[in-house]
C-alpha cells in the first residue's frame, strides 16, 4: 500500500473550514470511499502527491489538460503574460486571436463571448436562447451536467449523479419547472414533448457524447433527429461542448457527428488549464448580447490576457500536423489493452470511447443511458479504483465520469496502465 499520510493529515485539516474538504465535490472520493491524495506538482501524463507518490494521469484536470501537465510552451507563454499583467478589464489582442481560432475550428459559430468556465458557458447560453426565442422552458437530457446553475441541476450526471442528489436543495421548484428532462437516445420522448409544447420551449440543450454518466455515445441518427425537430419547430439547439470540444475531434462532437447546432458552449480545453468557457453561435442570435443587444451578460475577469494565452498555445499546438493522429492512436492502444485486461481477468465491463474520452463500465448491459448507465457495479468499481491508485494510475473517483488522454501520454505509460487494469480488475 502506498503512504498517504500527509495526505491524510491535510484531508482533516481542509475539512475544518472547506466544506467536505474540497473545492468541487467528486474531488472528496466520496463515491469510491477513502481519502484523496494531495497534489503538488504535475509534469506531462504524471501528478504527484504531497507523500512523495507518483501517479500516470488520465483525470487531467477533468479533461482541460489535453497537452498533459505543465507543457514547455504553455508554461513559457504563460509566464511571459503574466510579466505584462494579469487583467486589464479593457478588450486586448489576445481575446482576438483567441476568438479566431475557436471560430475556425467550430464554423457553426459566426461570434463567440468569453466566460470564465462552462457553467457561466451553459447558464449565459440558456439566457440568450430564452432572449431570442422569447420562450422560457428549456430541455435537456438525463444524465447530460450543464454546469451547476438552478435550472440545470435537474437529473445532471456527474457529482450530482454520484451523489444521488439529481435535484439540488436551494434549486426553487419555480426554476426547476422550466426544465423539461428526457433520456438519452430516446427521440420518441422528444417528439412527444415538442409536439406537446412547442410554443413553450426556448432550447434543447445537450452534450453530444455524455462524458459526465461515464462516455454515452448517441445512437446513429439521433443527433441528427434531435436537430431536425428543433429546427422544424424554431428551438435553439444548444451543443455542450464543454468537455467533447477539442477531444472527441478538434472541431468537437459536431465535426464528428456533422451536425451544425445553433449554439455552441465551450471549456475546458479552450482554457488551457486556466479557469475559461466560451459560448456561441449564429450572428442573429449572439447579436442579442449585450453590449450590442439586450441579453445582459457580464464578466470581471473574462477574457483575461492569463487564460487567454493557456487556450491560444494549447490550441495552436493541437493545429500541429499529426496531433490527432498521435491522440487517436494513445486512445485506441489504451482501449485494446484495457479491454483485453478485463477479458483476462475475467470481469464483465462494456468499454466506450469517443476520441480522447472513454469509459469503462462494470456492467454486462449496453450503456446508451442515464438508466442502463446506473446498471453498472459501483462497488466492483470502487476496488477498481483503489487497485489502480495503489499502483501508480489516477483515474476519476467515481463509475460515472470519464477518463481522459493526453499527447504527453507515452506507450510505456499505456503498458504500465494495462498491467495495473488486470491485477486490480482481478482483485475487483
Ligand atoms: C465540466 C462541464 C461543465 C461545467 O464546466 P465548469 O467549468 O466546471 O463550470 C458544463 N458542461 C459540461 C458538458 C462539462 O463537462
Amino acid at each position: 500500500m502506498k503512504n498517504h499520510r500527509k495526505s491524510e493529515k491535510l484531508f482533516k485539516q481542509a475539512k475544518a473550514i472547506i466544506p467536505g474538504g474540497v473545492n468541487s465535490p467528486v474531488r472528496a472520493f466520496k463515491a469510491v470511499g477513502g481519502n484523496p491524495v494531495f497534489i503538488v506538482k504535475g509534469k506531462g501524463s504524471k501528478i504527484y502527491d504531497v507523500d512523495g507518490n507518483s501517479y500516470i494521469d488520465y483525470v487531467l484536470s477533468w479533461g482541460p489538460l489535453i497537452l498533459g501537465h505543465a507543457h514547455p510552451k504553455v508554461i513559457k507563454a504563460l509566464k511571459s503574460a503574466a510579466e505584462k499583467g494579469t487583467s486589464f478589464g479593457a478588450p486586448t489582442p489576445l481575446e482576438i486571436e483567441l476568438a479566431n481560432l475557436v471560430l475556425k475550428a467550430y464554423p457553426s459559430m459566426d461570434k463567440v463571448r468569453m466566460v470564465n468556465s462552462g457553467t457561466e458557458a451553459t447558464m449565459s447560453a440558456i439566457r440568450v436562447a430564452r432572449g431570442f426565442t422569447k420562450r422560457d422552458a428549456i430541455i435537456k437530457f438525463e444524465g447530460c451536467y450543464h454546469g451547476h446553475a438552478d435550472g440545470l441541476l435537474v437529473k445532471a450526471g456527474s457529482g450530482a449523479m454520484t451523489f444521488g442528489i439529481p435535484d439540488s436543495p436551494g434549486v426553487p421548484e419555480s426554476y426547476a419547472k422550466n426544465t423539461i428532462t428526457i433520456p438519452f437516445n430516446d427521440i420518441d420522448a422528444l417528439k412527444t414533448v415538442i409536439n406537446r409544447q412547442w410554443k413553450s420551449i426556448a432550447c434543447v440543450i445537450i452534450e453530444p457524447v455524455v462524458g459526465n454518466i461515464g462516455c454515452v455515445l448517441p445512437k446513429p441518427g439521433f443527433l441528427a433527429a434531435v436537430r431536425a425537430l428543433t429546427k422544424k419547430y424554431g428551438i435553439v439547439l444548444i451543443f455542450d461542448e464543454v468537455m467533447t470540444g477539442f477531444r472527441v475531434a478538434y472541431g468537437g462532437a459536431q465535426e464528428h457527428y456533422r451536425i451544425k447546432p445553433d449554439m455552441t458552449c465551450l471549456g475546458k480545453v479552450i482554457g488551457g488549464g486556466l479557469p475559461v468557457g466560451a459560448y456561441g453561435g449564429k450572428k442573429e442570435i449572439m447579436s442579442i448580447v449585450s453590449p450590442e443587444g439586450p441579453v445582459y451578460q457580464a464578466g470581471t475577469l473574462s477574457g483575461n490576457p492569463l487564460a487567454m494565452t493557456a487556450g491560444i498555445e494549447t490550441l495552436k499546438i493541437l493545429l500541429e500536423k499529426g496531433t490527432y493522429k498521435k491522440l487517436e492512436s494513445l486512445s485506441s492502444m489504451l482501449e485494446r489493452g484495457l479491454k483485453d485486461a478485463a477479458k483476462r481477468a475475467g470481469v464483465a465491463t462494456r468499454f466506450y470511447r469517443a476520441g480522447t474520452m472513454f469509459c469503462t463500465y462494470f456492467t454486462n448491459k449496453e450503456v446508451y443511458d442515464y438508466a442502463t448507465a446506473k446498471t453498472a457495479d459501483t462497488a466492483k468499481f470502487s476496488r477498481f479504483f483503489s487497485g489502480m491508485l495503489d499502483r501508480g494510475v489516477n483515474i476519476a473517483p467515481s463509475q460515472f465520469e470519464a477518463g481522459f488522454m493526453s499527447l504527453a501520454h507515452s506507450a510505456s505509460d499505456i503498458e504500465k496502465t494495462v498491467r495495473a487494469a488486470y491485477e486490480s480488475l482481478k482483485r475487483a
